[in-house]
């Protein structure tokens, strides 16, 4: 930890991370509409002005402007620093964790789409296909350069995107409501293809414990029963996040409790 190049490393991915994560707000807000990511440039979406370069810095331009448009002195949504500093934080993260190799850059990637997907499910409940199908094609050819291997790849999308699938149709066939989307089994296909099968089985567990606990705490607050639409997406986003991470070490201590 105390290598100056890791320290320094991990500050130059954290402003790299929050530069692409201004991006990621562009793509959250844009790509579900169907628009183009580049055109137009970024403007105020309640007055429409163009946004300077300079009012445009990741997290530091909030600040300086707290949090209102310098045009029509509105308020912008503090969700536009927060998934910056999120980027930048996983960026840091991941350079701790893997160093200069390949595997950051595959899993800068993965975290990027993770977090695009945490806020457009948020906000229309959809994933774009785009993404999790995109993903899950790349997720298998990186897996050749990150030790994860093609075998435990496939086998992870394939699980991942067979699981989910199999609840969806289960839940359907006995409610005749959809449930869980399709959106979410070809996410958690991703996730294996970028982790392996492992993985699979480590995010279903922890974004369904999750999951749950969360739906309940907002039914209990909202004083509504459970049949409201939590989008799982997040969730599983969630889960794949803190097995790239943790997942070794928490499978181990669980195994551990369990004797
Ligand atoms: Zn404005």
């Amino acid at each position: 930890m105390t290598d100056p190049i890791i320290l320094w490393g991990g500050g130059v991915a954290a402003t790299f991370g929050a530069v692409v994560g201004s991006f990621l707000n562009v793509v959250i807000h844009r790509m579900p509409r169907g628009e183009s990511l580049s055109f137009p440039p970024s403007h105020c979406p309640r007055c429409a002005a163009g946004i300077r370069p300079w009012d445009n810095v990741p997290i530091i331009s909030y600040l300086i402007l707290r949090g209102r448009c310098r045009a029509c002195s509105q308020p912008i949504s503090p969700r536009y620093p927060l998934v910056e500093a999120a980027m930048a934080g996983l960026a840091a993260g991941t350079w701790l964790q893997f160093g200069p190799s390949i595997a950051f850059g595959v899993y800068f990637v993965f975290l990027a789409g993770l977090l695009a997907i945490t806020f457009i499910d948020l906000d229309h409940k959809i994933i774009p296909d785009s993404l999790s199908l995109g993903g899950t094609v790349l997720g298998v050819a990186a897996s050749f350069f990150t030790g994860v291997g093609w075998k435990a790849s496939m086998a992870g999308a394939l699980l991942g995107g067979g699981l989910l699938l199999a609840v969806a149709l289960g839940y359907y066939a006995l409610t005749r409501r959809e449930g869980m989307g399709l959106g979410d089994a070809k996410l958690l296909a991703a996730i294996g293809a970028f982790l392996g099968w492992q993985a699979v089985l480590f995010t279903v567990f922890v974004s369904s414990v999750v999951g749950s606990v969360v739906g309940i705490s907002v039914a209990v607050w909202q004083r509504s029963d459970l049949r409201f639409e939590v989008p799982y997406g997040p969730f599983l986003a969630l889960g794949g996040v803190l097995y790239l991470f943790w997942g070794q070490p928490l499978i181990t201590w669980y195994l551990s409790v369990l004797g």
